[in-house]
């Protein structure tokens, strides 16, 4: 009897010391790629590893994906002429996706949309507002669908410019995951310029809190409680310019009038399994608006959302619901 419990003992306490040892180490690091503020933190027996290879992989795919460096593919497909670019296959994979985005949101997310949004100095910081003929003019530069790709190969007509900037980050988030969890960590926490990834739960089996930005103030709406889940926000109040006529022009293009985006609503967040559908999705469904998002939302329902409207009330879907504890006093809508 002694010995059975001897061992019971010493069986639990290996137990508690896998269990310990299993998660007793974090690494995080800070840095700036992709035009944004990149914050990772990952758990695990080596999290140095581990996280040394996700900062590499960022490095390779802006390397890839930025608009702005010669040597990128984006860049490349940019300044083609009209001729045929070969690709890697990660880009081909992220334009197949975005595409196919635009196609499923009607074009409200439209990965074409760089010519305007040039025309907008939002791609240098000089701001201007380019007049209606301006913008006339570049609108048929920024139909998606003459965007040709066949496998590695790609084909714009002359003019045409792509951007993954609604979608880039969230696939990295996705590109990232993966490769955390093929490395064993089943622990992290990735903040890709306010895009959060969250990988597993924290090390101590709870889930991850996440503050949601108030985007009528510096503070938070309240916190999202996650596991294994993105979060991606979209809204108009972190990245504008105030234009001579004293109005605020936000950085997300409606792609049918070629101005921005500016139907009542102050942010768009998605929740999902995949950071590049929740992506393409706050983008998309920031330029719908109110009664349109609501309406692929209910059509949808593969994913959960948050929408703050101008007027300071928020909506949130049910599932988004369970997530979340409010910190705020405002008006709530949950749609079922
Ligand atoms: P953020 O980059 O601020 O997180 P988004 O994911 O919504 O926000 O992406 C906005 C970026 O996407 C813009 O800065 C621009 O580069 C690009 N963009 C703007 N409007 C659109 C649109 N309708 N469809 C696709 N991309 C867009
Ligand atoms: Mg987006």
């Amino acid at each position: 009897m002694k010995k059975i419990r001897a061992l019971l003992i010493s069986a639990l306490f290996l137990v508690s010391a896998l269990i310990l040892s299993g998660c007793s180490s974090e690494a995080r690091e800070s840095f700036f790629a992709m035009n944004t503020f990149m914050n990772f933190t990952v758990c695990g027996e080596t999290p140095e590893a581990a996280l040394e290879k996700t900062r590499e992989t960022v490095t390779e795919l802006e390397g890839l994906w930025s608009v702005t460096d010669s040597g990128s593919d984006i860049y490349r497909i940019n300044h083609s002429a009209g001729q045929p670019v070969t690709i890697d296959e990660r880009t081909a994979a992220l334009i197949s996706f975005a595409l196919d985005m635009a196609e499923k949101t009607e074009g409200t997310l439209n990965p074409a949309i760089y010519p305007v949004l040039k025309a907008w100095g939002f791609t240098t910081g000089e701001n201007r507002i380019p007049s209606p003929e301006e913008l006339s003019a570049l609108l048929p530069l920024t139909d998606y669908e003459q965007v040709q790709l066949s496998g590695c190969m790609v084909t714009l007509p002359e003019g045409m410019m792509l951007d993954f900037g609604a979608v880039a980050k969230g696939y990295t988030g996705d590109i990232l995951t993966e490769q955390l969890k093929a490395d064993g960590v089943s622990s992290a926490l990735l903040d890709i310029g306010g895009n959060i990834q969250a990988v597993g739960t924290r090390p101590d089996g709870e889930c991850w809190r996440i503050g949601l930005r108030d985007p009528f103030s510096d503070g938070i709406l309240g916190t999202l409680q996650i596991s294994d889940l993105a979060v991606v926000t979209s809204g108009n109040y972190e990245r504008y310019f105030i234009g001579e006529d004293g109005n605020n022009y936000g950085h997300i293009i409606d792609p049918e009038s070629g101005y921005p985006a500016d139907n009542g609503l102050m942010s768009v967040t998605i929740i999902g399994k995949s950071g590049a559908y929740c992506d393409a999705l706050s983008t998309a469904l920031f330029v719908m608006g109110y009664d349109r998002a609501v309406r692929y939302w209910s059509e949808a329902r593969d994913f959960e959302m948050i929408i703050v409207c101008a007027d300071g009330s928020v909506a949130l879907t049910e599932g988004a619901e369970k997530l979340f504890i409010s910190e705020g006093e405002y008006e709530i809508t949950v749609l079922k």
